[in-house]
C-alpha cells in the first residue's frame, strides 16, 4: 500500500486521553496526527453522554486541582464558549466534578486542535498497524475514501479499547483478569420538567420501590441512582439505565443497546406517571452509544495497584497524577468507593504508560498499566487527559531524541507546558 503521510506521532481516539496526548505532542513540536472513528471529538463525554470531567480536583472539602496543562486548556475553551467549567460537588457522592454541555465540548476541541494545527481525521478509524521487530512503522486508516497509510515515529493508543495494542498482536487482559468486565451504563438525559423543580429524592426512591415491585426491568439503583441538572439546558442527567455484559461480542453490545433503550423509555414512562412535575417530561439522548466502562486491558511495563492508590504513593519518576477514589461498578447499579491515602493523589509512572514490548507505543486513558482496582481510579476523564497529555509528549521526546526514552526529559516537558506532577 502506498504511505500517503509522514508524521512525528500518530493518536488513535479523540477522547479525553487522545485530545491530551495529540495537543501535548503538539505543543511539544510534533507533527501529529489525531484518529477518530466518530464525526466529533471528545470519547465517552460525547458518544456516551458522561457529562462531567471526574479527576481534575482531589476529594476533601475544598477543590484541590489535581491535572492542568490539557485538561486546563479544554476548561478555559468551554469557559470562552459559556459553560461555567468550575469545580461543581456531587450531591450524591461528595467528589468535585465538572459540568458539560456535549455541543460545546465538541465545538471547543474542534478549536483547539485546529488551534494545533493538528491533522484531524474524523470518521475514520485505525484499521491495522505494521511492525517490525520491537518498533511499530504504520498504521492503516480506514475511512470514507477507503484505506490510506501513515508512517509515525511514534503512537500513542488512546482508544479506550485498546485497539491499536491489539491490532499490534501485543498481550492484553479482558475485565479483571477472569473475564468478568465492569457493567455498562446507559446516561438518560431528560428535558420537560422545570428548571426550579427539586427532585425530590426521597419521592424517586418510593417509585422505584413500587415500580421493582411489578416492572419489566427492576432498578438496581434503588437510592435514585446519580442524578445531576445540566447546565445551560436543566435537563436530568441520570444514571440508573445499568447492563451487565458477558463478553465483547458485536452481538452482546447490539443486545445490551437495545436492552438499555427499551429500559430507558420504560424508565422516563415511570417518571412521568410517578413523579409531580415530569408529567411532560421526555428523552432528550441516551447518546449515540451505551457507556462502555472496561474492555481490554493492554500489558505495560508497570501496573499501578490498589496498595498505590490507597497509600497514595508517590514517585521519583511520575508523569501524572490521579485523584478519583477507587470507583468499581461489579455489580451493576451499585458502585462502591474507596478514597485515595497520603496527600489526596498518586503518582502514575513513567512505564505505567508504556507498551511492555514495543519500543514506540504508549498509552494514554484508560488503557495504561492498572490493576482491576487501580482501573477504578485512572479511567476517570480528569486522570485521562493527564496520562495521554503524558503519553503524547513522552511519544513527541522519543521522535526528537532519535528513538531514545527519558523519563526525565519528559517530566521537564510536561512541567514546560504546564502539566502537573
Ligand atoms: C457510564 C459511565 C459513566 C462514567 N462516568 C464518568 C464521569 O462522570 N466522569 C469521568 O471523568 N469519567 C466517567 N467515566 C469513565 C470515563 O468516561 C472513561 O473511562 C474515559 O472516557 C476514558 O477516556 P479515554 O480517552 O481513555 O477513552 P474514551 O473516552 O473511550 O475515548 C476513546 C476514543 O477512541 C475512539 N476509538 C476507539 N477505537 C478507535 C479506532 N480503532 N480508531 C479510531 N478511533 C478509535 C473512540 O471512538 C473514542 O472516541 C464513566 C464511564 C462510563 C461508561
Amino acid at each position: 500500500m502506498r504511505v500517503e503521510a509522514d508524521y512525528d506521532v500518530v493518536v488513535c481516539g479523540g477522547g479525553a486521553a487522545g485530545i491530551g496526548a495529540a495537543i501535548g505532542a503538539a505543543k511539544s513540536g510534533a507533527k501529529v496526527c489525531l484518529v477518530e472513528k466518530y464525526g466529533f471529538l471528545g470519547g465517552a463525554a460525547t458518544t456516551s453522554q458522561v457529562l462531567a470531567y471526574c479527576g481534575l480536583f482531589q476529594q476533601g472539602r475544598e477543590p484541590v486541582r489535581a491535572v492542568s496543562g490539557v485538561g486546563e486548556d479544554v476548561i478555559a475553551e468551554i469557559r470562552e464558549l459559556g459553560l461555567d467549567g468550575g469545580a461543581f460537588r456531587s450531591e450524591t457522592t461528595g467528589n468535585w466534578i465538572v459540568l458539560l454541555d456535549p455541543e460545546i465540548l465538541k465545538f471547543a476541541l474542534d478549536n483547539l486542535v485546529q488551534r494545533h494545527r493538528i491533522d484531524v481525521k474524523l470518521h475514520t478509524r485505525v484499521a491495522a498497524v505494521s511492525r517490525t521487530g520491537k518498533r511499530l512503522e504504520a498504521a492503516t486508516l480506514a475511512g470514507m475514501s477507503g484505506r490510506r497509510h501513515v508512517v509515525a515515529e511514534a503512537f500513542v493508543d488512546a482508544s479506550g479499547d485498546a485497539n491499536l495494542a491489539m491490532l499490534a498482536g501485543l498481550d492484553y487482559q479482558i475485565g479483571n483478569g477472569e473475564g468478568r468486565l465492569q457493567a455498562l451504563t446507559m446516561p438518560m438525559r431528560i428535558g420537560g420538567i422545570a428548571p426550579d423543580l427539586k427532585i425530590d429524592r426521597d419521592a424517586l426512591q418510593s417509585a422505584i420501590a413500587r415500580y421493582n415491585e411489578t416492572g419489566r426491568y427492576p432498578i438496581q439503583r434503588t437510592d435514585g441512582g446519580i442524578i445531576i441538572r445540566l447546565p445551560l439546558s436543566s435537563d436530568m442527567w441520570w444514571m440508573t439505565v445499568d447492563l451487565d455484559i458477558a463478553d465483547l461480542e458485536s452481538d452482546s453490545f447490539t443486545r445490551a443497546e437495545m436492552a438499555g433503550r427499551a429500559m430507558a423509555h420504560d424508565y422516563l414512562s415511570m417518571l412521568r406517571r410517578a413523579m409531580p412535575g415530569f408529567e411532560n417530561a421526555y428523552l432528550v439522548a441516551t447518546g449515540p452509544q451505551v457507556g462502555i466502562r472496561e474492555t481490554r486491558h493492554p500489558v505495560a511495563r508497570y501496573q499501578l495497584t490498589k496498595e498505590d492508590v490507597i497509600s497514595g504513593r508517590l514517585r521519583e519518576d511520575g508523569i501524572a497524577r490521579a485523584a478519583w477514589p477507587i470507583e468499581l461498578h461489579g455489580e451493576a447499579g451499585k458502585p462502591v468507593y474507596t478514597p485515595i491515602g497520603g496527600e489526596g493523589y498518586f503518582h502514575v509512572p513513567y512505564d505505567a504508560i508504556r507498551a511492555k514490548s514495543l519500543a514506540n507505543l504508549w498509552y494514554g486513558g484508560r488503557v495504561i498499566g492498572a490493576d482491576p482496582d487501580a482501573y477504578g481510579s485512572i479511567r476517570v476523564m480528569g486522570t485521562a487527559f493527564a496520562t495521554g497529555e503524558a503519553a503524547g509528549v513522552s511519544a513527541a521526546d522519543y521522535a526528537d531524541r532519535n528513538h531514545k526514552t527519558d523519563c526525565r526529559s519528559v517530566q521537564a516537558r510536561l512541567s514546560a507546558q504546564g502539566a502537573m506532577i
